[in-house]
């Protein structure tokens, strides 16, 4: 790797829960960039729908109050001791609190309101500004940064990704049935790929990576690799 390279950015999309937010905030760790989990801003606004009413009891937005409320909303990510972040919604930690099935359930309508994706692609490109950055989500390669000199697209099976969050949820205490995370997984597949406003899809110029029977640590060292190659062109 040339060490005088310029910071480049790293966009990293894929279905949800196939294991995006975990490489990519590992990757950023291994070479000092700055790591943004994309998808933590639609839930921070989907939060805060829920908490004001905005949301049906069926699960549809209220489109009209979500939009004209996103002035009042501030999104930030506040660095931990341990070097994680927690997402902040308007000044206070909402980090445990929109990764429950509540918020997983009600974000993927809320996130193709189209406003909603504009504003937050503006903050996004604001945070990017620098370069330097991981950022993984659904559109980072095919809309936040067209640009970006790495482009990742995570690919795994409905059922693979549904038993690990499945796992992860139950280690974090949820009551929650693996049926019930895999109609999730596959709700929200469907509605991020059909949706109007940037759907969910590969880019062309994205290298595309299938992780169902990969081990982290053999993830790691692939995405390093594609890291070091685009680093010494
Ligand atoms: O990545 P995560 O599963 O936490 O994202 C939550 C939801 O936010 C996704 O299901 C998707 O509907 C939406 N999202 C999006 N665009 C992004 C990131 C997330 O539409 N860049």
């Amino acid at each position: 790797m040339k060490t005088d390279s310029k910071p480049i950015i790293i966009a990293v999309d894929g279905f949800s829960s196939s294991g995006k937010s975990t490489m990519a905030r590992r990757l950023a760790a291994a070479i000092g960039y700055r790591y943004i989990d994309s998808g933590a801003m639609y839930r921070a606004v989907t939060l805060y729908a829920l908490d004001h009413g905005f949301i049906s009891a069926d699960g549809t937005p209220y489109s009209e109050a979500i939009i004209s409320s996103l002035h009042d909303i501030n999104i930030d990510f506040a660095i931990q001791a341990d070097g994680s972040q927690h997402t902040m919604l308007n000044g206070v930690d909402v980090e445990k609190e929109i990764r429950r099935l509540r918020v997983s359930n009600a974000v993927s309508p809320v996130a193709a309101i189209a406003e909603v994706r504009h504003a937050l692609v503006a903050m996004q490109q604001a945070l990017g500004k620098s370069r330097g950055i991981v950022m993984d989500g659904r559109d980072i390669g095919t809309v936040v940064f067209p640009d970006a000199e790495l482009k990742i697209y995570v690919d795994a099976s409905a059922e693979t990704r549904a038993q690990r969050r499945f796992k992860e949820m139950i280690e974090k205490g949820a009551a929650v049935t693996y049926e019930e995370v895999l109609a999730n997984v596959v709700h929200r597949d469907h509605i991020d790929t059909t949706r109007e406003e940037s759907p969910l899809r590969r880019a062309d110029d994205a290298i595309s990576l299938d992780n169902s029977t990969m081990s982290l640590e053999e993830q790691d060292a692939w995405l390093l690799d594609q890291f070091n190659k685009v680093m010494s062109r």
